[in-house]
């Protein structure tokens, strides 16, 4: 299997987030995540390592606002320029005002832009930030490529992630919608499902794709009510205007089994059999672990390799793109897990 991986994701690397209850911690979201997966691959006798092209900004602007490519592409060298006596974090970029949905005045101000293009306080924005998620994006870009061109199968080792990136917002360790962005790249030329696996909603991906009916997105997640992303994932959220039923949502309780999580991926499975895909896309979030420190179910390894013999069994070209997961030492055998049932399925 070909894999895209760029080691510009060093570049980014926040030291800090700001939890829940207002509590300063470090990023979860590290560079040791993706090297994790590397060495693990790195392991395999099938994965083939390779580096991403440049796709340059049209694929990103097809789906993301300008205005906020802009703000990200710049936000962190205006940051540095702000001269104060108040003891800014300067190493990364953090509003602390948010608008109550999107108004309609565009702030002037860094930190009102800040708010304006944030939906929470773990996307910071650093000096590597901008060049490392346009990396991520070439990588899932990439693989898209390939898998068009008759790959049955290809993954793209993105990082930072993208699913919590909407059309005009980072938030949730997400700057651009590597898998939304890919998604729309294929549409072009193949009738394109996206499914996502992580355990936190796609809520960004569901933002970019809800008046789509040409995208099929498909979210299994924590129920909302108890789990981040909070304000979006709900059963009763299918689309709207012409996107009205090409969206589906899976709200799962905590402590989630294999057995409850197989069955909702089955109901999920049957909904792209009916749009008649020609292509999924996967967002492959591994925080769905038993054990993830920033989730709830209780999926094992064995969980994943049926949740992957599921999918792959469909027989339908598949784009894996790398989200979530959190789980340092678990995180490259899951995704190796994952990736081999692809890997022993034969063409349709
Ligand atoms: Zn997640």
């Amino acid at each position: 299997m070909k894999i895209f991986y760029s080691d510009v994701h060093f570049q980014h690397n926040p030291s800090f987030e700001i939890f829940d209850g207002g509590v300063k911690v470090p990023n979860f979201e590290m560079p040791e995540r993706a090297e994790r997966i590397l060495h693990a691959l790195h392991q395999t006798s099938w994965a083939a390592i390779h580096n991403p092209d440049d796709f340059g900004l049209e694929p990103i602007l097809a789906v993301h606002d300008a205005g906020y490519i802009d703000f990200l592409s710049s936000a962190y060298a205006e940051w540095q320029m702000i001269d104060t006596d108040t003891p800014y974090e300067k190493d990364a970029l953090l509003p602390a005002s948010f608008p109550p949905g999107k108004w309609r005045h565009i702030p002037k101000t860094l930190l009102g832009r800040a708010g304006y293009y944030m939906s929470d306080l773990s996307a910071p924005i650093t000096a590597g930030t901008y060049p490392a998620a346009l990396a991520a994006v070439n990588c899932a870009l990439s693989a898209a490529e390939i898998v068009l061109a008759g790959e049955k199968s290809s993954f793209a080792l993105s990082r930072p992630p993208g699913h919590h990136a909407g059309k005009a917002n980072c938030g949730g360790y997400c700057y651009i919608n590597n898998a939304a962005v890919a998604a729309n790249w294929c549409s072009r030329h193949r009738k394109t499902a996206l499914l996502d696996i992580d355990y936190h909603c796609g809520n960004g991906t569901q933002d970019i794709f809800y008046d789509r009916s040409d995208v099929l997105t498909i979210s299994i997640h924590a129920d909302p009510d108890d789990e981040y992303p909070y304000f979006c994932g709900y059963s009763d959220e299918m689309g709207t205007g012409n996107g009205t039923g090409y969206h589906r949502n899976f709200p799962l309780p905590s402590g989630t089994d294999n057995k409850h999580y197989l069955a909702a991926l089955g109901q999920a499975l049957e909904l792209v059999n009916s749009f008649d895909a020609e292509l999924l896309v996967i967002s492959a979030g591994m925080d769905l672990y038993a054990g993830d420190p920033l989730g709830k179910f209780n999926v094992t390894r064995d969980g994943i390799r049926q949740i992957g013999a599921q999918i792959s069994s469909l027989g339908l070209p598949c784009l894996i793109v790398m989200e979530g997961g959190y789980n340092n030492a678990a995180l490259g055998e899951n995704i190796v897990t994952l990736l081999e049932t692809f890997e022993n399925t034969p063409p349709a």
